[in-house]
């Protein structure tokens, strides 16, 4: 089955992860990941992100801020032949909210707006808990390495492991996705 959709996490994937990133000069994409996303855009894929966004119920951010850097980020990356086709968020801090990771919501809810199977996408994240939602929805998975990332893949449960491939940058993420392309079988 080929590859459609990738769903990237955010923070720590996309962007440089900050303790909370609430205005859009906080925003500052990682080296790299513009030119990854582009990549992933001019090779045919959909794209879209699904990230945990608790600081808009815990009110250090607002709705507008929120919009404020999605349009800073997409701005940025169209001007480089990149884009993102839908962003899914999820604002609560209840971890039972079924689209908070690592529950699988977000990715299920774009998959099926999409039209797509899990066969057919791709989870890109930087968290274990990323990792778990992944294999709830049953997506192939990719953690890319940072400084939290390290930990997460050195730390994960075996079993959740031995699903993940794992890549230091969306650049690197990328080249994973492109291999598997060749492949009449996926892990
Ligand atoms: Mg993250």
């Amino acid at each position: 089955m080929a590859i459609k959709l990738i769903i990237f996490d955010r923070d720590g994937v996309i962007n440089k992860e900050l303790k909370w990133v609430a205005k859009p000069d906080e925003f500052e994409f990682i080296d790299g990941a513009v030119k990854a996303i582009a990549d992933f855009k001019k090779a045919g894929y959909v794209t879209a992100i699904a990230t945990n966004q608790s600081h808009l119920s815990r009110g250090r951010m607002t709705e507008q801020d929120l919009t404020d850097i999605h349009d800073k980020m997409l701005t940025e990356l169209r001007q480089h032949g990149g884009d993102i086709d839908r962003i899914a968020y999820c604002p609560t801090y209840d971890d039972n909210d079924p689209r908070r990771k690592p529950n699988p919501g977000m990715l299920l809810e774009l998959m099926g707006y999409f039209k797509v199977s899990a066969d057919e996408t791709v989870f890109i994240g930087d968290y274990e808990r990323d990792m778990q939602a992944g294999e709830r929805a049953g997506c192939h998975l990719i953690l890319i390495k940072n400084k939290h990332g390290t930990g997460e893949y050195d730390n994960m449960n075996p079993t959740l492991k031995e699903k993940v491939a794992y890549t230091d940058d969306l650049l690197g993420a990328y080249q994973i996705v492109d291999s598997w392309k060749n492949k009449s079988e996926l892990k």
